[in-house]
């Protein structure tokens, strides 16, 4: 008894010093996340190693949508990961899947014609690429606050958020 009472003591504590006079339940913060891989080339141009050749990589974009507790639907969810997958992917295959990403300044890309390009106003990084993104996650879903993460490689990856203003 001696020791649970410690430490839900030090809890309190802890808890009124980090939060000094809010006494005020929290909502639950919600987030759900759909993976969608797709593949595509790229080139860094003005890259110091070797991103600045022409290569490619098997993407995964992780969307992530963020709402609270209160805003789950009669079933229980945040959003259908199957309306995620269907609104996003199908942008993802229409512009970046299997085709190569390329900067508008980059000559030497413009000079290779490729077919299938997607071209963007700077080098095509994945912080780019996640700034781009989240604005089409965004504009379909405006409700809730959108993180987009581009994974370039398992081991590397960029987010971008786009958070709604607090009311
Ligand atoms: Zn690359």
């Amino acid at each position: 008894m001696c020791i649970v009472g410690g430490v839900d003591r030090v809890w309190n504590v802890g808890k009124r010093s980090r939060w000094p006079g809010s006494m005020t339940p929290r909502s639950t913060v919600m987030q759900v996340t759909k993976r969608i891989e797709f593949c595509a080339g790229h080139r860094l141009p003005g890259h110091e190693g070797k991103c600045r050749n022409f290569h490619g990589h098997n993407y995964r974009a992780d969307i992530t949508l963020q709402g609270d507790e209160g805003g789950l639907d009669s079933v229980g969810r945040l959003v259908d990961f199957g309306t995620i997958k269907n609104k996003i992917k199908g942008w993802i295959d229409h512009h970046w899947d299997h085709g190569m990403i390329l900067s508008t300044d980059d000559e030497k890309a413009r000079a290779m014609g490729f077919e299938r390009v997607f071209w963007m106003n700077g080098a095509p990084t994945a912080e780019r690429m996640a700034i781009r993104l989240v604005d089409e996650v965004v504009a379909l879903f405006p409700d809730f606050n959108v993180h987009v993460t581009i994974w370039e490689t398992p081991n590397a990856a960029a987010t971008a958020s786009r958070v709604r203003p607090s009311v």
